[in-house]
């Protein structure tokens, strides 16, 4: 990768000038991508779709929301006139991000501009679908907490996204589909995946660290 203008702490995510199609999954519509062993992988296949996009340009909001965040990344681009990377921005969790915000509630942009990814959200969200995963996911894992199963189907069943909800499959509400949402969710929620994957260690090898707690909340959720 060319040289950054910063020196990056933490993990650097990209926004590149032309379309890619995902190492991972083959997907070419991510606006994001992440490189690993010189690979672009798409966000949903980097574990990071659940993050959320914080334009560059309020400092105080930038790094409130960073330091509330167990995983977070930077987003650069190319900039082909000053020849380097810029920052753009950071991907964060989306509570972090409402954390960050009700500390800078002087801003008085911040009500308008959460409205409107409010909306966003909602206008991007299939009901229906949403309440059909939930409910399988309920069926598949009976002792999983309902409001947990309604997470899960909300952030799997978003229009548009790549996320395992939205696939063929996922539509259809396939087995393996619905248990890979809830993987994603565990391993997120449940585990030391974010903080190993924040401290450097390579993807595939947190998931082999974190596979077994994983497993360990299947078998009470499915019980
Ligand atoms: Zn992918």
């Amino acid at each position: 990768m060319p040289p950054f203008a910063e020196k990056p702490d933490g993990l650097v995510v990209i926004e590149p000038l032309k379309a890619f199609t995902c190492a991972g999954c083959g997907r070419d519509d991510d606006p994001l991508l992440r490189l690993e062993d010189e690979q672009p992988f798409c966000m949903t296949c980097a574990d990071l779709d659940h993050l959320i996009f914080l334009a560059a340009g309020n400092t105080a909001l930038t790094r409130r929301a960073r330091k509330a965040s167990t995983l977070s990344a930077i987003v650069i681009r190319w900039s082909r006139s000053r020849k380097r990377y810029e920052r753009q921005g950071l991907l964060v969790e989306r509570a972090a991000l409402e954390a960050a915000e009700e500390q800078c509630l002087a801003d008085a942009d911040i009500r308008a501009r959460r409205r409107e990814r409010e909306q966003v959200r909602r206008a991007e969200a299939d009901l229906d679908f949403q309440a059909e995963l939930a409910a399988e996911i309920r069926r598949l894992f009976p002792s999983c907490p309902r409001e947990r199963a309604e997470a899960i189907a909300q952030h799997a069943g978003t229009r548009g996204s790549g996320r395992v909800g939205r696939s063929a499959a996922g539509r259809a509400l396939e087995e393996n589909a619905v248990t890979a949402a809830v993987v994603a969710s565990i391993r997120h929620e449940d585990t030391e995946y974010d903080d190993l994957l924040m401290s450097g260690v390579p993807r595939q090898e947190a998931r082999d660290q974190v596979r077994a707690a994983i497993d360990d909340v299947l078998a009470i959720w499915r019980a």
